[in-house]
């Protein structure tokens, strides 16, 4: 196909091209598809501006994008489940199928796993891309595109959950209402936390956060990690599960503080790689400190959850662009002005 597929493409360093690739036939167990929406995360932004995660560094040019969804418009040798005109989103992560960790479920610590937009893998910012078709969940008609796109963020809620044992009457304490905090606040809500409470810097984002369910929310002025947990326990008491969604030393420290005796801190913002930690706090209280990365065996649930109207993830969107207007968008969620959320990019011609 001559077809007209503009991608955006990182070439380094604040070097981002949209760019024509292009357009593969899909293989075994492989969909083509149209692409129709995808939203920036936060990783993207972190690529555009610094070149690498950790040890994850742009060499090669590399195609942006993993929050994504679109229609089926070919299908491969030995795809069953789906046909042309399905709307699909699309589960950005391919792991080996293989190995233990495949095997035994837990396929996000799958050493050789695909993952869109994480160098070397291309990510699915483009008019088309082939995707494994046994991680593209077909949407019901009453599911939107954007939609399908949010449930990459929404998983990642579901799987800081899971970590951290959420339970049917439990208080929770989440802290950072980012994109994250915000999805891990709503699939809080979903799994029976009886109480929710929410930090911040921001107030516009703890506005936000209180139209999305939130019980308390707790806007942080100081740098001080055992000052915020103080207010936050006399205020709101000791949580029994406390979600981490900034990365911040400070943060993670209230982090520790806060969490009631045999409760659970599971980190799911990354920041410095190497931080100092009341840690004799944690053993001697018994508080568990759990990572997470990225997530497994969610996508079916996130789904659930929208399609239940369990959850609505619309209002995380604040702002729509075109492929087109790439640069805007990502300029936009960089800077987070007009208090943006969730930018939204349309790849549809
Ligand atoms: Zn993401
Ligand atoms: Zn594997």
């Amino acid at each position: 196909m001559g077809e007209d597929n503009l991608s955006l493409v990182l070439h380094g360093i604040g070097d981002m091209r949209l760019e024509q690739r292009p357009v593969r036939k899909p293989g075994q167990n492989e969909v083509l598809l149209k692409m129709h929406s995808v939203g920036i995360c936060g990783s993207d932004v972190h690529y555009l501006k610094n070149g690498r995660i950790g040890d994850f560094v742009v060499k090669d040019p590399m195609v942006l994008g993993h929050e994504a969804s679109g229609t089926v418009v070919d299908v491969g040798e030995g795809v069953i489940h789906l046909k042309k005109g399905d709307r699909v989103a699309v589960e950005p992560g391919v792991p080996c199928r293989v190995c233990n960790f495949c095997k035994s479920g837990r396929y996000n610590l799958c050493s050789s796993i695909f993952f869109c937009a994480t160098p070397p893998d291309d990510g699915s910012l483009s008019r088309f891309y082939v995707h494994a078709a046994d991680f593209c969940y077909k949407l019901p008609n009453h599911v939107s595109y954007e939609e399908g796109a949010l449930l990459e963020p929404l998983s990642v809620g579901v799987h800081a959950c899971r970590r951290a044992g959420v339970v049917m009457g439990d208080t929770v304490l989440i802290l950072g209402a980012g994109p994250i905090g915000l999805v891990t606040l709503m699939v809080a809500k979903a799994a029976g936390a009886s109480r929710i409470a929410i930090t911040d810097l921001d107030a516009n984002r703890l506005q936000m956060a209180s139209k999305l369910g939130a019980d308390q929310t707790i806007k942080v002025t100081s740098r001080d990690g055992k000052e915020v947990a103080d207010h936050i326990r006399s205020s709101f008491g000791d949580p029994d599960r406390t979600i981490e969604c900034t990365g911040a030393e400070s943060s993670i420290q209230t982090g520790i503080y806060a969490t009631k005796s045999g409760g659970v801190l599971v980190i799911v913002g990354m920041g410095k790689s190497e931080i100092t930690l009341p840690i004799v706090n944690a053993l001697v209280r018994e508080v568990d400190v759990r990572g997470i990365f990225r997530y497994a065996n969610c996508y079916p649930t996130a789904l659930e959850l929208v399609a239940s109207g369990k959850v609505d993830v619309k209002p995380l969107i604040t702002h729509r662009f075109k492929l087109e207007q790439s640069h805007d968008a990502f300029e936009v969620s960089a800077s987070g002005k007009d208090n943006a959320i969730k930018v939204m990019i349309s790849c549809e011609k």
